[in-house]
This record gives structure tokens, sequence and C-alpha cells, in this order.
């Protein structure tokens, strides 16, 4: 009799966006004339720079040339593309990471739920609440324990330390949902807490690239010994609207350590390196060639175009809520505006005053952990037009 991993039956079903998807149909079944507007999703709108799609398509025609093909590429990325998150997004931030410690990957959610291959299931997991629901659900297919942290503007969003021992540490900066950063002495405490508890930091910063204020460290390296407790994830998801081509890195200092349950030291680089060289064969080429040009001067000036476009349209969205008496948190280092529901409404109830109120939806922040109820979520992803005529809509 096959048996199943029975962890699977503890998920808790995702009804989020399917529920809002079916609210949205009837509501506009019912209103035919209103235009919705849709402030919910996480995903890119704008299309990918042109440097980028020039990229992919050269080498695109080399794949079509016999002397030019690539076949099975390193499982880590190839050097062109490592070599130029070493140097760029690392060495001129004065942080030394070397080839071998970046990991390029199909995405950051693959690899925040992955990295649990290479760790025992007997760890605790720390987690803050709400957050991106990968961390969670990954953890639960394990069967790990996890404690939860949560994280609300009661203490502005920098949860406390676990009040049991934490292993693994997820933290996530700039956040999704919040929009929230973790400056770098908060960021600090974290690093000092892993160290003296050797335990390890998982820190996804799939948002760095719209940080826009001075001291929010861009990476956790920046902390000092951060590279002794830390793996470090980046997405080029958000950076350059990959979220269709799909890249991402993930950093794996060597100095990182582990311990088996005789308290050995072991290398976590070398453990990753054997995880991903037995399930993962790479990222296409044309891809990480995609990838490789973003660090053109050209396409950081076209990528960052980009970001700029949706940090005004996060900064129209806060600012507008804000004029009109909401309480508003997120949206200047992130593409994320979390609000206090006004009136003591539940999430669900706001969705859907605001859906039949004003045609315009947004995602409920209990969607992403209990204590995200009481908040709601808003992306700067739409367009400037309908991001402004949302905004019109709430104050009228
Ligand atoms: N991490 C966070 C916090 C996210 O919000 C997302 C996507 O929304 C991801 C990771 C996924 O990134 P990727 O597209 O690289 O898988």
């Amino acid at each position: 009799m096959i048996n199943i991993n029975e962890n699977y039956l503890k998920l808790e079903n995702s009804y989020l966006f399917s529920t809002i998807a079916k609210k949205i149909e009837e509501y506009q079944e019912n209103n035919p004339k209103t235009e919705i507007i849709k402030l919910g999703i996480g995903d890119v709108t704008l299309p990918i720079v042109p440097t980028v799609v020039n990229a992919v398509k050269t080498a695109m025609d080399e794949m079509g040339d016999v002397d030019k093909l690539m076949g099975y590429g390193p499982e880590q990325g190839y050097d062109f593309l490592r070599e130029r998150i070493a140097k760029i997004d690392y060495e001129k931030k004065g942080i030394n990471v070397t080839l071998d410690e970046i990991f390029v990957s199909d995405g950051s959610k693959s690899d925040t739920g992955n990295i649990g291959d290479i760790f025992s299931i007997a760890n605790t997991v720390a987690i803050t609440d709400p957050i991106y629901p990968v961390y969670l659900d990954t953890n639960i297919m394990a069967g790990r324990k996890i404690v939860y942290m949560p994280s609300t503007s009661e203490n502005n969003f920098v949860p406390d330390l676990p009040e049991e021992k934490a292993d693994m540490i997820y933290l996530c900066s700039p956040n999704n949902p919040t929009g929230e950063v973790l400056k770098k002495e908060e960021l600090k405490v974290w690093v000092d807490y892993a160290l003296e508890n050797k335990s390890i930091i998982l820190f996804d910063g799939a948002y760095e690239s719209f940080i826009t204020e001075d001291n929010i460290p861009h990476s956790i390296y920046e902390i000092e010994r951060a590279k002794e407790v830390a793996i470090e994830f980046r997405s080029f998801s958000k950076t350059a609207g990959f979220t269709g081509l799909r890249c991402a890195y993930t950093v794996v200092p060597k100095e990182l350590k582990a311990y088996t349950k005789s308290g050995k030291k072991v290398s976590i680089n070398s453990l990753w390196n054997r995880r991903q060289t037995t399930k993962f064969n790479g990222v296409p080429y044309i891809i990480q060639k995609g990838a490789e040009a973003i660090y053109s001067d050209k396409g950081q000036k076209e990528i960052k175009d980009n970001i700029s476009y949706y940090l005004e349209n996060a900064r129209i969205i806060r600012e507008g809520l804000a004029n009109a008496g909401y309480t508003v948190f997120g949206g200047i280092n992130a593409p994320y505006i979390w609000l206090k529901v006004p009136d003591n409404l539940g999430s669900w109830e706001f969705f859907d005053k605001l859906l039949h109120e004003k045609g315009i939806v947004g995602t409920p922040g209990s969607g992403f952990g209990p204590n995200g109820e009481g908040y709601f979520r808003l992306t700067a992803f739409a367009s400037r037009k309908n991001t402004i005529e949302a905004i019109n809509r709430i104050k009228s």
C-alpha cells in the first residue's frame, strides 16, 4: 500500500485568490458597466525592457546555430551571470561574495521552499505573521514545528525574537505583504540571535530593488558576521519583470555551517550544491543571457525606470489614502501598501465594501496569516491611469 506524506493533509486550503476571483466575477455579472480596478495582484505589468528582450532574442539565435548551441549548463548558473551578480549586486556595495556562493535558480519561490531539503525536520522554524505563504506551507509539508512572530503596527512591523528557540528563521525585507522594512540595527538583532543560538536566517530580499531610503540594508550581509548565519534569496521577478521568464539566485556563504546530531560542523554551501546538482538542471541559457543584460548600463537604466514607475504608483496610493483618512504602511521601499481596515471591519468585509461601493479589488490581510486580519493589501503594479482613478474613487 502506497502511503502519502500526511503533512500535506495539514495544509490549509488556500482559497484566497480563487475566492477573490469568484467575488469579482459575481460582481461584474451584476454590474457589467463598472470598470473594475485591480490593485490586488502581486505580478508585474510593464513589459520586459528592450535590452533584455534583445539579449534573449540574440541568445535564441545562437541556439539555432549548430556551432553555438548550448545544451545542459552548469546547475549553479553560468559564470557570465554569476560574475555580474557578484560584482554589481555585492562587490560594488562593499560585500564580498564569491561565484561558488551564488546559485542561479528558476525563482525564489522554489528556493525558499526547497532550501528545507538540507535541514533536519526536527528544526523549529520561526515565521513572521503575516507573510508570503510559501515559507509556512513548505515547512508544514516537511512536518517541522512552526512558531509565529506577529508583525503588526503595534510592534512597527519589527517582530520580537521568538520566546521559544528557533533554528530556522525566515525574514523578508522589504516585506510582502506589509511593504515595511527592517533597518540595519533591527536586522542586527536577528544576526546576533542566530550567532548566539546557532540558528540560520533565511533572508528573502525579493523586493530589494524597491528600497529608496537610507539605512535600510539591501543585503543581510551588510550586517557584520551575517555570512556566518544567513542565506540570502534574490529574484529578478520584481527587479526586472521576470515573473514569466523565471530567474533568481540564492547566496549560500561558505562560512555558513550547520551541525550533525553529534555536533559535527557541516558546510551548508556543499549541501546545497549537492542538492541542486542532483535535483535541478539549471536555468535556460537564453533566460540567463536576459538576466545578464540587466546589468549593462542601458539595462540598469531601463529596469530602474520601471521600478520608479511602480514606486510612483505606490506613492499615489499611499498619500491618497492617507489624505482620505486611512492609516497606511509600506509603499516607500516596496510595491505594497498595507492599510489598516477602518471602522473595525474585518479584512473580507472591507474587501466586499471596496468592491461593491468603488469597484476596486485588493487583497484581504487575513489571507497572509492570522495577524493580517484587520489589514488590507494594495499593490502598485496597475497602470498609472488606473491607480489614479482608484484613489479618486476611494476619496469620492
Ligand atoms: N518572495 C516573496 C516575498 C515574494 O513576494 C515572491 C513573489 O511574489 C517571491 C519570493 C517569488 O519570487 P519568484 O518569482 O522569484 O519565484
